[in-house]
């Protein structure tokens, strides 16, 4: 999770501001966690209840009420239009969306699942409370099973070939860059999310790379910082940094901790 909530953090700064280049601080003033962060700990926050009560039951309920009770704190932290009357209404059904919440807020699916299937099982529940369109899922079965692979020991070759199974994945970095623009949907920018991951060489070159795409900065980054993390693990500096940016009611449900 942390490697979503850093590549948010970082990415936040270039969301409006793009930047098609590597070399741009990783760090700056304006910082700050946005909607990928808190989704990410919600859905996180839920599949640890889940879980813990031994994966019995339904994952739906539990899913609308920590995205809903964690959702409602962070009002203005830059969710979509329909995710906002989603997340402060009573109405819990889902809006047939394939904006790519749906897979920036999933890697806890892909980290606490014991097996891919499992992974991808997580990641479509997760994403149907909501985004319930084909493509709102496979973008969120995409990054789950992406992170659980990349945490478990398969190379970027296995990877690349399963998530073929999903999207085409035909351009290099190099041929989407100076044609790419704002899109919001998970069919345009999940497989660049993970065309960065498959071309890095290490998690802060993954965030680079998927920043230096442009369009949906923090999300693409979240995405993409979310599979890098499980594979190549974060440096230590990185990860403090990334929890400095978080208040303490965040720090607490990620770590369990309160402080
Ligand atoms: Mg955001």
């Amino acid at each position: 999770m942390i490697g979503a909530v850093t590549g948010d953090i970082v990415g936040s700064v270039y969301e409006f501001h793009n930047i098609k280049r590597t070399d741009f601080p990783f760090w700056s003033d304006g910082s700050r966690f946005t909607d990928d962060t808190v989704m990410t700990i919600a859905v996180y926050s839920a599949l640890k209840e889940y879980i813990s009560g031994g994966r019995q039951g339904d994952l739906h309920p539990i899913l609308i009420r920590k995205m809903k009770e964690i959702g409602r704190r962070y009002p203005d932290c830059g969710y979509g239009g329909r995710f906002i009357k989603w997340i402060a209404g009573e109405d819990d059904g889902p809006y047939n969306s394939y904006g790519n919440g749906s897979a920036m807020r999933v890697s806890a699916a892909g980290a606490l699942a014991r097996s891919v299937q499992e992974a991808g099982e997580l990641g479509k529940i997760s994403a149907e409370v909501t985004h319930d369109h084909p493509e709102g899922i496979k973008g969120a079965v995409a990054v789950a099973e992406a992170v659980f692979m990349a945490g478990h020991g398969y190379d970027k070759a296995e990877i690349r070939q399963a998530m073929k199974n999903l999207y085409s994945l035909d351009l290099t970095l190099d041929e989407i860059r100076p044609h790419y623009r704002f899109d919001v949907s998970c069919q345009g920018s999940v497989p660049q999310a993970l065309e960065a991951f498959l071309e890095s060489s290490g998690f802060e070159d993954c965030v680079r790379l998927a920043v230096s795409i442009g369009g949906d900065s923090d999300t693409i980054a979240a995405m993409a910082g979310s599979i890098a993390g499980a594979y190549y693990g974060i440096p230590e500096d990185i990860k403090a940094q990334a929890m400095s940016h978080l208040d303490r009611y965040l720090i607490s449900l990620l770590t369990g901790e309160s402080r």
